[in-house]
């Protein structure tokens, strides 16, 4: 290896057999905004997921980058919203500039119960970069009954919180036993976030990967970490396993044997709604020169827009919708009914 990653070997803690771990790493990252992309950024960097040593860095996500995202999230920039870009392709493809040697893997989808197995079944790691705890709870499902390790973390305001969850000790369900009902925590939509709370959880979340991927006695697993960015405090709190746990205690893996993906779904900070594939066939082309009558049509490998005067859509090449200026799944129905004939 070049003397890129000098610096990082003279660490008694990782040193060039540390180093050469870090490479052969497979990590999959869930969800490229603004946890994710500095996550992806931080990993990026130290090496992780290269291609000589057989690693992977995946990165999943099912939006595209916007204006309103360029505060916080790495790695994108004013060209790549103007471009219509997904935020798994932009950032694959800033990560390329940084280092050509990663094994970088995007992927502009959902992650759903159904495609969970193939997109984090293969990995080492999984982290956690969603805004929603139903994509958490089905990553805490698979992980736990893989013993695969993973990361959550989660910044809303000028807090940020993050569990290690690994085999044996508590798990996300430990701490949430259940889904938060909607509009009862507050969002990064409705309390806004601070840039700098994010940068100091993801420096935690990329150090505990670090040292789960170099198998390192001193990983934090069964503890939150609260950290409280504007008065620069950081706490952990123990967390025990929970007897009732339907997940890590009782093997019931709801959220894994759910259909949630035949949901519609609000996303959040966006007054939009993703409605999920119809199962037909998609064929951008055609649906291309279809919405060129409504307005003005964008198109790239991944997806389609379109913008008219009192709508915006986006249709994605795995067949989703999302479709803005509404919260209404209903009215989300006829928009595509509309415009697609689906
Ligand atoms: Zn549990």
């Amino acid at each position: 290896m070049s003397d890129r990653f000098i610096r990082q070997e003279r660490l008694p803690q990782i040193g060039t057999e540390g180093q050469a771990k870090l490479a052969a790493a497979r990590v999959a990252l869930v969800g490229v905004g603004a946890t994710g992309s500095h996550l992806a950024a931080s990993l990026g960097r130290a090496g992780v997921g290269r291609t000589e040593k057989g690693g992977l860095l995946r990165l999943i996500d099912r939006d595209i980058v916007e204006l309103s995202n360029l505060p916080r999230q790495t790695l994108f920039t004013t060209a790549d919203v103007e471009s219509v870009r997904p935020k798994a392709e932009a950032a694959a493809e800033a990560l390329e500039h940084i280092d050509p040697g990663l094994a970088l893997e995007p992927v502009v989808e959902d992650l759903v119960s159904d495609n969970a197995n193939q997109l984090l079944g293969d990995v080492d790691l999984v982290l956690d970069g969603t805004d929603n705890f139903t994509t958490r709870m089905l990553v805490n499902d698979l992980c736990v009954r893989d013993g695969r390790p993973w990361i959550y973390s989660g910044v809303v305001g000028t807090e940020g919180q993050l569990l290690v969850v690994r085999s044996s000790t508590a798990c996300l369900r430990c701490y949430v036993p259940e889904l938060p009902a909607p509009g009862t925590l507050p969002t990064c939509d409705t309390a806004g976030v601070l840039g700098s709370v994010v940068s100091l959880i993801t420096s935690l979340v990329a150090t505990e990967s670090l040292k789960i991927i170099l198998k390192d006695d001193d990983v934090r697993d069964g503890e939150v970490f609260v950290v409280d960015g504007w008065r620069g405090d950081v706490r952990t709190v123990s967390l025990s396993i929970d007897p009732t746990c339907p997940c890590c205690q009782r093997q019931s893996y709801e959220f894994l044997n759910s259909q949630s993906a035949a949901m519609p779904t609000e996303l959040c900070g966006r007054n939009a709604i993703q409605l999920p594939p119809t199962g037909a066939p998609v064929d951008l082309e055609s649906a291309a020169k279809r919405l060129a009558k409504e307005g003005v049509v964008t198109r790239s490998r991944f997806l389609v827009r379109l913008d008219s005067p009192d709508r915006r859509l986006l249709l994605f090449s795995d067949g989703r919708v999302i479709i803005d200026n509404t919260q209404s799944a209903s009215e989300a129905r006829s928009v595509r009914a509309k415009l697609l004939g689906d």
